[in-house]
């Protein structure tokens, strides 16, 4: 028999949603729609993809509830994200709510961008603090054969008017590299990162694709990625960002700007995972990877009272795998893809 490890509590005297490593959890990547204005290959088909029911879909008030659950649980991050976030109306009110909320510390947005030039504004003084635009080209071509969408123009407008916010710093750009396509674009985007405020984050590859597609091959690794930058601009490996996070941070060696892996297919980072997910229908998951979530939409709605559900919610973190077992060659994963889920 496994024993608990002793009760985490914050300042407050929160006790932590911990689970049985001890793994507190901080985090929670909220989705507010799984809708999109693109078509990421790696992400969604061309056409056909089955959209969660709008009835299923949680209104702004539910979202509130849950995340004052969470928070009150010792939540203080929330990255909100989708689907394009962007395309679910009224954001910045939600984003004003959630930022209202006790304990909650930092809002940060995922994105696409394309509607971002018009939004940043108003997120921003609604309490967004930090945005990561997720930008795999700077290619015209390559971006619409990516996303099957003319719109990097869109795209680079709502980064740029990102720096006209200098409390949004730093902007992050997510780059997902794939073998075979996202060569071309690896040193044109790490050299994005020398010449913009940015730091750009080049992400492996991960079977969470709507069509089930994926390959291992299909991954260009986090160590591929660097020797290929490498070749033309030596890096320095720095100290993560906080112990929990994903990424690893290199800085140009002649003091340039910052690039970062996420390397979550070949070099986990599962041990210290402090997310957790809340998808656009309110299930509660504990791993991008988990094939089973814990309902908390259904309760809610029923009226459940804030012990059932924060019961509901400690015995999902209590079940957390350890990890997400990609390193098995004849893994599969048969969960919801990303965009259902929130990336
Ligand atoms: N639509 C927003 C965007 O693209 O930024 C937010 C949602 S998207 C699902 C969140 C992140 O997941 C993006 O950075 C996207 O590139 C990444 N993503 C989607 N499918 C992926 C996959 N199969 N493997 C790795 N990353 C993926
Ligand atoms: Fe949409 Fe983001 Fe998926 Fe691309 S990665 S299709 S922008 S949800």
């Amino acid at each position: 028999m496994r024993l608990s490890p002793r009760p985490v509590r914050d300042n407050g005297g929160v006790e932590q949603l911990q689970d049985t490593l001890g793994r507190a959890h901080r985090s929670l990547r909220l989705s507010v729609t799984d809708r999109c204005n693109l078509r990421c290959r790696y992400c969604m088909p061309a056409e056909g993809m089955p959209w969660i029911p709008s009835d299923e879909l949680l209104d702004d008030e539910e979202i509130v509830s849950l995340v004052g659950l969470l928070a009150s649980l010792g939540v203080t991050q929330v990255r909100i994200t989708g689907g394009e976030p962007l395309v679910r109306p009224g954001l910045p009110r939600l984003v004003e709510r959630l930022a209202a909320l006790p304990g909650i510390e930092e809002i940060s947005l995922t994105t696409n961008a394309v509607l971002l030039e018009d939004a940043v504004d108003e997120l921003v003084a609604a309490g967004l603090r930090r945005v990561n635009v997720s930008l795999d080209s700077l290619d015209p071509d390559r971006f619409a054969a990516i996303t099957r969408r003319r719109d990097l123009a869109r795209a680079l407008a709502g980064l740029a008017a990102c720096e006209r916010h200098p409390g949004l710093r730093p902007i992050k750009v997510n780059a997902v590299a794939i073998r075979g396509l996202s060569e071309p674009d690896v040193l044109p985007l790490a050299a994005l990162a020398r010449e913009r405020p940015y730091v750009v984050r080049f992400i492996e590859v991960m079977p969470l694709d709507a069509p089930r597609t994926w390959e291992r091959d299909d991954v260009l690794s986090g160590k591929e990625l660097r020797a290929m930058i490498e070749r033309r601009w030596p890096l320095v490996e720095c100290p993560r960002e906080r112990p929990a996070a994903p990424a690893t941070r290199w800085r140009f060696a002649d003091g340039a700007g910052e690039l970062q892996f996420v390397s979550s297919v070949t070099e986990p980072f599962c041990a210290s995972c402090d997310r957790l997910r809340l998808t656009a229908d309110g299930q509660l998951r504990t791993c991008l990877f988990a094939e089973w979530e814990t309902d908390l939409r259904t309760p809610l709605r029923a009226g459940a009272g804030p012990d059932v559900l924060e019961r509901a919610a400690r015995d999902a973190v209590l079940a957390k795998a350890p990890g997400h077992g990609m390193a098995d060659p004849g893994y599969r994963y048969r969960g919801r893809p990303m965009s259902m889920i929130g990336g």
